[in-house]
């Protein structure tokens, strides 16, 4: 694929987390978004061009929750109250740390490895982005978005695509 892909910052970074498996499994989800397909591409292609989007992004362009341009999923907070039970209101909270921190910002466009390189500084103490999630998930999920970044970036991620 040659065109650029619209991406929200954390579906991206949840993508790169995502290659910590020692098989990663690439099929279609029952919310039919792309997250499968879009995988597949950055593991093809680390010079894939991204656009950063903060609203409803290539991902979510299939999916069953995207309502005419605006995601209807809601979130189960039972676990983590401070969080809003709008997902496109958490994702928003979320992408919009994740920008400043990587000082990306909507519209911004990006490759691949130039994305993966800004999470090799950026990867830290996810617990000042994810600070209204449970303590122990956030280090656990730092651990494999490092894990994954380090696997893509040494091209060694296994992984399977279809059904
Ligand atoms: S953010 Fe909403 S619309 Fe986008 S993939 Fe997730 S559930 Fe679907």
């Amino acid at each position: 694929m040659n065109y650029i892909i619209k991406i929200k910052p954390h579906h991206f970074i949840d993508i790169i987390t995502s290659f910590y498996a020692d098989r990663v499994i690439l099929k279609p989800h029952y919310y039919y978004h792309n997250v499968h397909s879009i995988s597949k591409t950055i593991l093809e292609n680390r010079n894939t061009l991204l656009e950063i989007d903060l609203g409803v992004d290539d991902i979510c362009k299939p999916c069953i929750h995207n309502i005419n341009g605006v995601c209807d999923d809601m979130l189960d907070i039972s676990n983590r109250p401070k969080v809003p039970p709008l997902k496109r209101e958490w994702n928003l909270i979320l992408d919009t740390r994740w920008c400043e921190r990587l000082k990306i910002d909507q519209g911004t466009i990006i490759s691949v490895l130039e994305f993966c390189m800004l999470l090799e500084e950026g990867a830290n103490n996810l617990l000042e982005i994810y600070k209204e999630n449970k303590r122990e998930y956030t280090i656990e999920r730092e651990i494999h978005l490092k894990k994954g970044l380090k696997k893509y970036l040494t091209s060694s991620v296994i992984y399977n695509y279809g059904n």
